[in-house]
């Protein structure tokens, strides 16, 4: 079983060429001109470009959150990324307080198991250290295991105090072991304490709608943050990697810390890029609730600067941190409180739509790029040096990138589990046309046509983020 994939331009995060692409079973075998289709499936790339898979490495699939679950399981959310153009995940796996990381793990491999369509990786949230009570830390033991397992990522908290957080002195012991295992430690960067007062003082005067949920998270309660997670990492000799950074003020603690020389990476995601809290959340109805998910939304003054650091580097990926509720009867729960409606907001599907419309079309990233901050910057982070390249010994996940489709973004066709769009009615140039994911076609001209359980679990490497 091969296929040949004729007549393409082949976009790596190196430069681009114009080739052929042969697959032989679940690999790239070849990338050259003038290939020989003799004896392949040939599939005609004219005009296309030929563009390793997306790795989305920050979804919450099946999550509970807040008296309820996200509304896209392992199955309907894996099926949206790759119908994007997506053909690896990370999902994060979360310890609840009582409970070991192995515990956790066995968990998201079941809510995984027989349903998802793309490859999938895990990040490990740490939550408590003591599971057991005592003072032995039996947490920090088990990381050694995880990683064994493949698992060399582990999330920590700062904002969601007595629910997900861990304190500074628990932090910084999950980092320096994280240090001497090479694991990259991955941040949710707020100042939970901070927050948590001014919204009790917010819901007290009465502010219960969807937008104060943005107004009282500020862009120094995350800047704050992200000071203290990069100070804290270097004093560990630990690697970072903020996810989710969503402003200047953070992102000028980022750019200090690089200009160091610290191990200190980040991520954006696609709505901080393109929604804005003036266009979205001006507090005129509970419609907003849509857009409620942390960190908030921030204003439009912050778009520009976002750009120019995913084209300098600054940072390093662009995710989507999908974690989708319903509008209906999920964002209803927090009708008459903003602290009662799930965080987050549906994204996994148009990723690359976004970032080619008004990041390359726009001029502002290079295809090349694009493919650097949606593919290969996220394999060479986190681990997967099978995965990020049209090169041969790659996996054979490969995107036919038609980059003069216009698409009309909908809830009404897309693919995602909920009952509205964050870009409802937003046309964009350039869409998937193919999908392979290990050689298997499982997207052809916006119709999925994979197979629930085809996703593997990956194990990662222990990498330090790339930094060592
Ligand atoms: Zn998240």
């Amino acid at each position: 079983m091969s296929v040949l994939i004729q007549h393409g331009t082949v976009v790596n995060a190196g430069g681009s060429v114009k080739a052929d692409v042969l697959i032989e079973g679940e690999r790239i075998v070849a990338v050259a001109a003038g290939l020989d289709p003799a004896g392949h499936t040939v599939v005609d790339a004219t005009g296309l470009l030929v563009m390793p898979g997306g790795i989305d490495v920050h979804t919450h699939l099946d999550m509970p959150f807040g008296g309820t679950t996200s509304a896209d399981d392992y199955f309907t959310g894996t099926r949206a990324a790759a119908v994007g153009g997506t053909t690896t995940v990370f999902d994060f796996a979360l310890q609840s307080h009582g409970h070991t990381l192995g515990d956790a793990l066995t968990v998201w491999r079941g809510k995984a198991a027989g349903k998802a369509c793309i490859d999938y990786g895990l990040h490990m949230a740490i939550t408590d250290l003591n599971p057991h009570g005592g003072s032995e830390h039996e947490t920090l033991r088990e990381m050694d295991a995880m990683v064994a397992e493949g698992i060399t990522t582990f999330k920590l908290f700062m904002a969601y105090p007595n629910v997900l957080m861990i304190d500074d002195g628990l932090m910084f012991r999950v980092m320096q072991h994280a240090a001497e295992l090479k694991a990259l430690c991955l941040i949710h960067a707020e100042n939970g304490a901070a927050i948590d007062v001014i919204v009790a003082q917010a819901l007290a005067e009465g502010k219960t709608a969807p937008h104060f949920h943005a107004l009282t998270r500020s862009t120094q309660a995350e800047a704050e943050a992200t000071h203290r997670a990069i100070a804290l990492a270097e004093m560990a000799g630990a690697s970072v990697y903020i996810v989710h950074l969503s402003n200047t003020d953070s992102l000028r603690e980022l750019k200090a810390a690089q200009a160091r020389g610290l191990k200190a990476l980040a991520e954006t995601c696609t709505q901080y890029l393109v929604l804005s809290l003036e266009e979205q959340m001006p507090g005129k109805s509970f419609d907003e609730a849509k857009y409620v998910f942390t960190p908030p939304l921030r204003s439009k003054t912050n778009h520009a600067p976002l750009w120019e650091a995913l084209a300098d580097g600054s940072l390093s990926v662009v995710s989507t941190d999908h974690c989708p509720f319903r509008f209906e009867d999920q964002k209803a729960l927090g009708k008459d409180d903003f602290t009662k409606i799930p965080n987050g907001g549906p994204g996994i599907e148009n990723r690359l739509q976004l970032l080619w419309h008004y990041g390359v079309n726009a001029g502002l990233l290079t295809p090349e790029r694009f493919v650097e901050l949606t593919s290969s910057a996220p394999a060479k982070i986190f681990g997967l040096p099978q995965k990020g390249q049209i090169a041969a010994g790659f996996d054979a996940d490969v995107l036919l990138w038609n980059p003069n489709a216009e698409y009309t973004i909908s809830a009404a066709t897309q693919a995602m589990n909920t009952d509205y769009s964050m870009f409802e009615g937003w046309t964009v140039k350039g869409n998937a046309s193919k999908v392979y994911s290990r050689g298997k076609l499982i997207v052809d001209e916006g119709r999925f046509v994979g197979e629930a359980g085809y996703g593997r679990f990956l194990r990662t490497e222990a990498n330090a983020g790339g930094m060592a």
